[in-house]
This record gives C-alpha cells, structure tokens and sequence, in this order.
C-alpha cells in the first residue's frame, strides 16, 4: 500500500513533527507487523527519526547553518540561488523505515518522525509505503 502526504510548509526551515500522520496511515492499512518507508520526494527537504524538543531543533538548525552556509559561492547559486538547501538535504535522508508492530510504528519514547524543509516555504509531497512482513 503507498499512500501520500501533503504538507505545506511555512518558512524557509522548518522541521515539522509527522508521527501522528504516520500513525493514522499504518492504523488506516490494517497492517500488524511490518515496515514502514517513508519518503521524501524533494531535493530540499530531509526525513530524520529524533527528539521532537524546541532547543534541540533549534541546535539542528544551526548545525546545519554552520557545515553549508548560505551564499558561500556554491556553482548551483548561478542558476538556482539554493545550492545551501541541497547540500544540507545531502548530510540528513531523504527516507526513514520504521518497523510495525501491533498495528502501530514501534518508535523509542523519545523518537518522533521528523520532516525537515529546506528551502520554504513550499507544498511539499511525502510518499509513505507500508509492507507487511
Ligand atoms: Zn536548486
């Protein structure tokens, strides 16, 4: 079963939490035990597993700010001016694969799924795959 979110993002980096999306589509497939791959279709955009705490996503944010700054002379800003947004999509995943089990993503008490947007604010489109094995 592949099933797709959209989201509409409102600044230009943003994680937003979508474990309870997440959650009501493994609910919605019926599927008891499995794998769930969630997938990002852009080139600006991230998935990551991690503490959902207002600090912490601050403290991504400026890890990423500091390993690709913004404007650094990158050849992609010739033609695009977001060649920052792409290197720091290419330090996180574009998916996540989550195990299933009792009908329900079997994350750690502190794991939330977390989308990462890049280069906002945008509509942005994730795909998520539920198998049963
Ligand atoms: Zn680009």
């Amino acid at each position: 079963m592949l099933y797709e979110i959209e989201i509409h993002t409102n600044k230009e980096f943003e994680i937003i939490d979508i474990t309870s999306e997440i959650q009501k589509i493994v609910k919605e497939s019926n599927v008891q035990e499995g794998i769930a791959i969630v997938f990002t279709k852009h080139t600006t955009t991230a998935l990551i597993v991690n503490e959902n705490e207002r600090r912490l996503l601050s403290d991504i944010e400026l890890l990423l700010e500091s390993i690709a700054p913004k404007g650094k002379g990158y050849k992609h800003d010739e033609i695009d001016n977001n060649a920052h947004s792409h290197l720091r999509a290419v330090l996180l995943n574009p998916s996540v694969a989550i195990p299933i089990k009792d009908g329900k993503v079997e994350l750690g008490t502190w794991q939330s799924i977390l989308f990462v947007e890049l280069d906002g604010p945008r509509l942005r489109k994730i795909l998520v795959k539920i198998c049963a094995c």
